[in-house]
Formats: structure tokens, C-alpha cells, sequence
């Protein structure tokens, strides 16, 4: 079995990362400032121009973007290739405001499918496999991305798209599905519909790549054993070309980030001082080989960890840790920190699902949070005394994590929607109040 899909950029050693990164981001740098009017503003307002700029070690000088600068420049204003190079655009959802685009030339989502074919052959994958893709097709990146990278590495390539669980469950078992890339909910959501089915015999996956939402370690786990697979966990964002900016390898302890392509930066997100590897806070990233929309220091707004040590698979890239949370996700609640995965950990370590929703409100001016989690099949034939009494001891547990109260309750199995793409786990009607 092949453990890398580029053998000498995984792992090449440190000195020649670093010599990579800093002469693409030279060339990155002059490129940005000759080509993009808007970057180039930002830079002259913070009194800084390229000559300022020798090495990587310079980075901290130049000015942060935001998806606030990218709305702001919609459509074409961080644009630094003329648009007759370009060949496709990707969006974001927009769901919190107004759409993301962003352009690739050719060479753009060559590289871009590179990073996601490294991923693949990663989580075991060969030109054996058949892999099943059934992240959205379209604007998001999702399903174009693992579907390029699934093509380079060779592997028989299902592009499903989202929804349609009936179709997704027949091609899976007709055409012997090895790898499934799609949400984790989705996953979830499938491995329930395979036991219901009685097909879990039938079906052949070996692997998972998950991504676009928050999962935890819990919810891998949940995954891996109802699927008899292995869940790897893979890392991107629109903006900065889609997933594959970081991926999990045999180890499961971290996503590797594609150091040739990103540089990497962690800072407090309310100064926005940079942090010291290794210190928890929001990813900043620097795309150094993009021509079209090569973004410099791009604020990501998730919180992760990085780790740079020796990993057993032999990639010498650094790891980063599973995003704790978006600094969008986070809710305040009684002036408490509240991230979505701390209830999701606590409800799937009580022995329930990961069907959950977390509803927000206020009444006056305190605020109240309250948890509802479908009950398993196994509390379905309990008595209400017996639900009554487990609603208490995760309620228990649930204050014991957040620190405040929040009302748990037990729902019927089924009467919490399912999600074919993103799942939406929060309520806030706080919001409804302006
Ligand atoms: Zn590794």
C-alpha cells in the first residue's frame, strides 16, 4: 500500500520547508502587492511595503484579512490573476451574510487537488479503492475537491453529491464502496439508516474522510464502530482553496497542514498577537502557491492547537488539532464560554447520539440553555422514571463540563430533523431580539 501520494514534500525535512515557504512567499508577496489593489491598500494603511518584508520571519508586519474584507471586496476585489486565467469559482454557504467567492486558475486547483489526493492516499486509500463522494457538488468545495484529489490518486470515483440516503445506501453496497467522504453528521446519519436496513454486512468501507462542521473525538468513535471503519478527519476552507488545507494520517492525533502550500500562524483572537507554537488560539493562514486568489494572513476564526513533533506515519508537516470550536460558534451564555462539541462530548459519553439540538433563549435578561438529545433505542422500552432519572445524571454531567445549568431533555427517536450537508445544532432565538 503506497503511504504517501508525494513522497519527498511530506517528508522533506524541516530546513527544506522552510526554505519552500520562504521563497513562495517572496514570490507570493510581490505577487499580491503588483496585482491586488485591495491588499495592497491594507498594507500601505499599516505603513508596511515589500521591502520591509526579507523572510517569513517578517510575516507579522503585513496587515490580517477577515471574511469581513472578503465581503467587502465581493466579487472581484481580492481577485490577483486577470479573470480570463481564471477557470472556476467555489462560494461559501453565506449563510451568515453575504457569499464568499473565490477564483482558481488551472494550475490553482491542480495544486488544490494535490492536497486532497495526499489526503486520500492518507486514509489508506489506492487506486483499488472506490470512493464515495457525497460531499455537495457545486459552489461548495467539498465534493469537487475530494472528487479531483480521489481522481489523481486513482481510485473509482461514485460523485453522489449530498441527500438522497436511499441512492447513497444502493451504490454503496452495488458498486462496494470502500472509502465515504462526507459531513460527520451525514456519516452519523448513514451508519444509522445502514443498521436499520440490516445491510451493515453488506457494506465494504474501510474509511472515512470527514469534514466542513465540528465533530469530536466521542463522535469519531460512535462513527468508527458503527461502520467498522476508520474515521480520518480532513480540514479546509473556501477561501483559502477548500478541504485539504490540513489531514489526518494513521495516527488520528491531528491534521498535518500542507506546509509546501500554507504557512501556518496561531494568535490571541482579541489583541491578535501571535502565540508561540504549541499555545491554543485562532488559525491564521498564507496561501503561498495560489495565483488567483492567494489570500495573506487570512484569520480563520478557529481555535486549534499546533503540535510539531515527530508523527510515526513519517510526514514531517506540522499537526494541528481539531478545531475546539469557531470563534462563531462559541455562545455566551450567562456570560459563560459555551462551544457546541463540550455538549456534544458530555451526551455522547452518557451513551447517547449525536442527535442534538441546543436551544438558546432569554427570559428578561437571563439567559437559559436547554438540550435536546433523541433517546436511544434501548431507553426507548425504559419507563418515563428511568428517562426522568438518566435527563438528571446528564444534567449532572452537563453542568460538571459548562459550568452553568442546562435543562436536558430526552426526545422521542426521530423528532430531531437530519442533515444531508451541515447540521444545525444550535438555536438561538437571543438573536430574534436583536
Ligand atoms: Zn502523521
Amino acid at each position: 500500500m503506497e503511504l504517501y501520494y508525494q513522497k519527498e514534500i511530506e517528508t522533506a525535512s524541516p530546513e527544506q520547508i522552510r526554505e519552500w515557504q520562504n521563497e513562495r512567499f517572496l514570490n507570493t508577496l510581490g505577487h499580491v502587492w503588483e496585482n491586488n489593489k485591495y491588499y495592497k491598500k491594507k498594507m500601505l494603511e499599516k505603513g508596511v511595503i515589500p521591502e520591509d518584508i526579507h523572510s517569513i520571519d517578517d510575516m507579522w508586519k503585513l496587515p490580517y484579512l477577515t471574511k469581513d474584507d472578503l465581503r467587502e471586496a465581493y466579487p472581484y476585489g481580492l481577485m490577483s490573476a486577470p479573470l480570463s486565467d481564471c477557470v472556476r469559482i467555489q462560494s461559501t454557504s453565506g449563510t451568515t451574510g453575504k457569499r464568499v467567492v473565490a477564483f482558481y486558475t488551472k494550475e490553482d486547483i491542480d495544486l488544490w487537488e494535490d492536497c486532497c489526493a495526499r489526503a486520500i492516499v492518507a486514509a489508506g486509500g489506492t487506486k483499488e479503492d472506490v470512493v464515495q463522494v457525497c460531499y455537495g457538488y457545486g459552489l461548495f468545495t467539498g465534493g469537487n475537491g475530494l472528487h479531483g484529489g480521489s481522481h489523481k490518486v486513482g481510485c473509482l470515483t461514485l460523485p453522489m453529491s449530498s441527500g438522497n440516503t436511499e441512492r447513497q445506501l444502493q451504490f454503496m453496497v452495488d458498486l462496494e464502496s470502500t472509502i465515504l467522504c462526507c459531513t460527520p453528521s451525514y456519516a452519523a446519519y448513514l451508519a444509522e439508516s445502514i443498521h436499520e436496513k440490516g445491510i451493515r454486512n453488506d457494506i465494504k468501507l474501510k474509511a472515512g474522510i470527514f469534514g466542513a462542521e465540528a465533530w469530536t473525538e466521542e463522535m469519531r468513535k460512535d462513527i468508527e464502530s458503527r461502520l467498522g471503519i476508520k474515521a480520518y478527519d480532513i480540514y479546509g476552507l473556501t477561501e483559502l482553496s477548500g478541504p485539504g488545507v490540513a489531514f489526518e494520517c494513521c495516527e488520528q492525533t491531528g491534521m498535518h497542514i500542507n506546509e509546501d502550500h500554507f504557512i501556518v500562524e496561531t494568535i490571541d483572537p482579541e489583541t491578535g498577537k501571535v502565540l508561540p507554537e504549541g499555545e491554543k488560539g485562532e488559525l491564521v493562514f498564507t496561501s503561498i502557491t495560489k495565483r488567483a486568489f492567494p489570500l495573506l494572513r487570512y484569520r480563520t476564526k478557529d481555535i486549534a492547537v499546533l503540535k510539531r513533533e515527530k508523527c510515526s506515519c513519517g510526514r514531517t508537516f506540522v499537526k494541528m488539532s481539531k478545531p475546539m470550536g469557531r470563534s462563531d460558534d462559541m455562545l455566551i451564555i450567562k456570560g459563560v464560554n459555551v462551544f457546541p462539541s463540550q455538549i456534544e462530548t458530555v451526551l455522547l459519553n452518557q451513551g447517547l447520539t449525536s442527535n442534538y439540538q441546543i436551544v438558546v433563549d432569554r427570559v428578561g435578561t437571563t439567559d437559559s440553555i436547554e438540550i435536546n438529545v433523541e433517546m436511544t433505542p434501548e431507553l426507548f422500552s425504559d419507563t418515563i422514571n428511568t428517562i426522568e432519572i438518566r435527563e438528571r445524571q446528564i444534567t449532572e454531567a452537563m453542568k460538571s463540563m459548562l459550568g452553568i445549568y442546562a435543562k436536558v431533555s430526552i426526545v422521542e427517536p426521530k423528532s430531531i430533523i437530519r442533515s444531508e450537508g451541515k447540521a444545525v445544532r444550535v438555536i438561538d432565538k437571543r438573536k430574534l431580539y436583536g
